[in-house]
């Protein structure tokens, strides 16, 4: 359906009729220029080598300062996703489960097949505040689960997890010795404050982004933060696959890292305004929604099939995505505001229209 939605769009687009693109979590913001220039002049200087497959010393020393760890903790990768990829690779290679609380980001389902272990969803409700139920989490977990997945805060239903949920989560894990996958990709953009993952006691693993922070999806640049065991077996795994990121990429992170408090202000302004016009906008209507809690998306309820609505949504000039491919959840769909205020107003006016 996603391809379907995707297909139908660039169709529509082809014969000049514009769609409204709420279907895609890529920050319509461009790089800052001086991130832009930090790796023009890194180009110009030669950068243009290998490098360590675990990232630039001097990126990895800066993260470390910044989540109050040893450099050796931290691992430098061509986007999140990889960082993803890898350490499921790893910690996956003789099998096993992970527990994936849902509405989830389509990639886990996906990375969680393609390494060959078995997926088990812990499905949340819109009703329940998209609040972890841990007595399900427990009767998920067995001998054989190998990690949890958390993703804070959460895409698609833009919620902070709840402090004490977050703290009985790693408490049970803690318990039962089973790591937790926190990917926090939209934490340094959040409205709400987001408790890391590295805040707790426990092994366990902190996954980050610069695609989001600072609007640099298409340079490929995240990082990971776990044990330093654990580090080098995907040191290794780097070395006979992606090699390394580009130097000059990881010298324009180092700046975007000296403008972070700027960069990311100024995103989650933009954000927090669009999550607020949304709202409004979608407020008298049939569909139910929690206010996100941090960027991009709303992920609304509606009383129809969501495929079919998106489907149709489209020749009316709007794309959204409908929420199974988050999961079993036939009657929501994902909006996201990625896109100016004026598209975002048409956009939501349209679906306000349809159920109201
Ligand atoms: N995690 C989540 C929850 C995401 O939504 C995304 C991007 N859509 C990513 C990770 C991937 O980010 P990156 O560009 O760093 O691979």
């Amino acid at each position: 359906m996603l391809y379907e939605i995707n297909e139908k769009v660039i169709a529509l687009h082809n014969q000049g009729k514009p769609v409204i693109n709420f279907n895609v979590g890529d920050p319509d913001q461009v790089t800052s220029p001086e991130i832009v220039n930090a790796a023009y002049k890194a180009l110009i200087e030669g950068k243009t080598k290998y490098g360590s497959s675990a990232g630039a010393m001097k990126l990895r020393e800066r993260l470390a300062e910044l989540y109050n760890v040893n450099a050796e903790n931290v691992i430098v990768t061509p986007g999140s996703k990889w960082a993803i990829y890898s350490i499921l690779s790893l910690l996956l290679k003789d099998g096993g489960n992970v527990v994936v609380p849902s509405p989830h980001w389509s990639s886990y389902e996906l990375i969680v097949k393609n390494v060959g272990a078995e997926l088990r969803l812990l499905k949340g409700d819109l009703e329940s505040n998209w609040a972890i139920n841990l007595e399900k989490l427990k009767k998920m977990m067995d001998d054989q689960t190998r990690l949890i997945i958390l993703n804070n805060p959460n895409n698609p239903t833009s919620k902070v997890l709840d402090r004490k949920n977050f703290q009985d989560i790693v408490e049970l894990a803690n318990e039962r010795k089973i790591p937790i996958l926190s990917d926090e990709t939209y934490a340094d953009i959040s409205f709400k404050k987001v408790k890391s993952i590295l805040d707790y006691d426990g092994d366990h693993i902190l996954v980050n982004s610069f695609s989001k922070t600072f609007a640099m999806t298409g340079w490929r640049i995240g990082f990971a933060i776990l044990d330093p065991e654990l580090v080098q077996k995907m040191v290794k795994l780097n070395q006979i696959t992606i090699s390394n990121v580009p130097l000059f990429i990881q010298e324009a992170a180092i700046k975007a890292l000296d403008l972070k408090d700027d960069i990311s202000n100024e995103i989650r302004e933009v954000y927090r305004r669009r999550a607020d016009l949304a709202c409004h906008l979608l407020s008298n209507t049939k569909l139910k929604f929690t206010k996100p809690d941090a960027p991009f998306y709303l992920f609304p309820k509606c009383d129809v099939d969501s495929e079919e609505f998106a489907f149709d949504l489209i020749d009316n000039g709007v794309a959204v995505v409908p929420g199974t491919a988050f999961g079993d959840y036939k009657k929501y769909f994902r909006i996201s505001l990625t896109t100016p205020e004026d598209s975002i107003k048409i956009g939501l006016k349209k679906i306000a229209e349809a159920f109201t």
